[in-house]
């Protein structure tokens, strides 16, 4: 309990906003509730964006809704093989509605909020799903952003090649320089951009239920992967 100490009144309610809503989802046993246990986690799966932040969107879809789509599916694949998870939202809900800053943009309340989720949970890896807009149509294909570390650096590889083998492309990880999340996190980390809405073919993978599990899978074999190189989060 002297963990909690440390934590500020909005930090622990996250925390078991987080508990409570994956209880929900999983219905974990009732001894997670009275000790929640804040073991290091393998990977915590960033929802991106949510309730009023709708995200990009295209023929009315919004990222927000497809993200959530890809966060449950990961989560509970990556539940299967055992490993510990936790993901930042399971509802369409505005990270920022718990936000203690007030004088800040909501933009900004929302990821100090997936940093603060980070920094408490700890995980081997941070996962934020997106999806990508761009008014080329023909743009298409997933992209994966990294940290500057060697770590992500490497974790954006062997996603990127395992998302390419099932796109069938030939995409690089690109540097996130100027991402809150990428220069904030201490943590191995990336956002995943998976596709493009704005690109037929990829809105029809993104959306088609079949596709939605193979793209969770590659992404569920990276992360076997990568944790099988590093199976510590020491260096
Ligand atoms: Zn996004």
């Amino acid at each position: 309990m002297l963990y909690f100490l440390r934590f500020s009144k909005s930090l622990i309610k996250v925390i078991f906003a987080i508990i409570l809503f994956v209880g929900a989802y999983i219905s974990l046993p009732e001894s997670s509730f009275a000790y929640p246990n804040l073991a290091p986690y393998d990977v915590i799966i960033d929802v991106g964006h949510g309730g009023v932040d709708g995200g990009t969107s295209a023929d009315g879809i919004l990222e927000k809704d497809l993200n959530l789509t890809f966060g449950k599916e990961l989560y509970s694949e990556l539940k299967k093989k055992s490993y510990r998870v936790g993901i930042t939202r399971i509802h369409d809900y505005a990270l920022s509605d718990d936000s203690p800053y007030h004088n800040i943009s909501r933009h900004n309340q929302d990821l100090k909020q997936r940093k603060m989720i980070a920094d408490a949970l700890k995980p081997k890896v941070f996962l934020s799903l997106h999806m990508n807009w761009s008014k080329s149509s023909e743009r298409r294909g997933p992209v994966v952003i990294y940290q500057a570390s060697g770590r992500s650096f490497h974790l954006a590889q062997i996603v990127q090649q395992h998302l390419n083998d099932y796109f069938d492309l030939h995409k690089t990880p690109i540097r996130g320089k100027h991402y809150f999340l990428m220069q904030k996190l201490e943590m191995p980390s990336l956002i995943m951009e998976l596709g493009y809405v704005s690109n037929n073919e990829d809105l029809q993978l993104l959306t088609d239920e079949k596709s939605q599990r193979q793209i969770v899978a590659a992404i569920v074999r990276a992360i076997d992967e990568y944790l099988f190189i590093y199976p510590s989060d020491l260096p």
